[in-house]
């Protein structure tokens, strides 16, 4: 049987990574896991519990008890159906704080590596090529300039530009600074700036690095 292959997309907020991910893992037949959408399920069910974003017990406690599904592109958390609530901006903002935890990190990690265990999958999230799959055959670093980021970002969610810019700047500042797992491009990983590149673009580009890199 052939080796399972895991392709790691990492990369700051609005850089085009779950489009992208997605559309890739289509073309590959390998599973599509977005690693972000556990951090977010985790962060809405504290809040749902009125756990504090600080309280690190309690939040290594609901990680642990999460569980985490993706079935058809839907997420589920604990059975529930939670793919639109996870997306609102203020989880994404608590998913950030929730995800500077170490427990809930490790939680999340043993969970990731589990569900690619014995599979092919394209994983995209912040640590997936510097923690979570080391050894991945494929890493990529996608990134955008901030403006373009904030764009994409308000076209999907219909906030302004502005108003998005300064939300992901926080964010993206929590997450590079972070003591446990920072966003940072693997020494590995090829870099891959999408400003002015179409999803379809970034897609045959990353096909070509996976052929190129999974092929003896
Ligand atoms: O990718 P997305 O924006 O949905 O992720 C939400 C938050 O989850 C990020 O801002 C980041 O703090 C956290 N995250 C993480 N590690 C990952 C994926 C997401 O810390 N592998």
């Amino acid at each position: 049987m052939a080796k399972s292959v895991i392709v790691a997309i990492d990369g700051p907020a609005g850089a085009g990574k779950s489009t992208v991910a997605r559309s890739v893992a289509n073309r590959l037949g390998y599973l599509y896991i977005d690693s972000g959408a556990m951090y977010r399920a985790v962060a809405l069910w504290a809040i749902q519990n009125q756990v504090p974003l600080d309280d690190l017990h309690r939040l290594e406690q609901l990680a642990r008890q999460a569980h985490i599904e993706f079935p058809d592109g839907r997420v589920l958390l604990n059975g529930a159906d939670v793919t639109a609530a996870i997306r609102e901006a203020e989880i994404g903002e608590a998913a950030s704080k929730v995800a500077a935890c170490g427990g809930v990190r490790r939680a999340m990690r043993e969970e990731q590596r589990r569900i690619a265990a014995s599979q092919s999958a394209v994983m995209e999230g912040r640590d997936i090529g510097t923690v979570v799959f080391p050894d991945a055959q494929v890493k990529i670093y996608l990134d955008a300039d901030p403006a373009e980021r904030a764009r994409r970002r308000a076209a999907e969610t219909g906030l302004s530009p502005e108003h998005v810019a300064r939300q992901i700047s926080e964010r993206d500042h929590r997450d590079r600074t972070r003591a446990e797992a920072p966003l940072a491009q693997a020494p590995d990983a090829e870099y891959l700036d999408t400003s002015g590149l179409t999803p379809q673009q970034v897609e045959e580009a990353i096909l070509k690095l996976v052929r190129k890199r999974t092929s003896n």
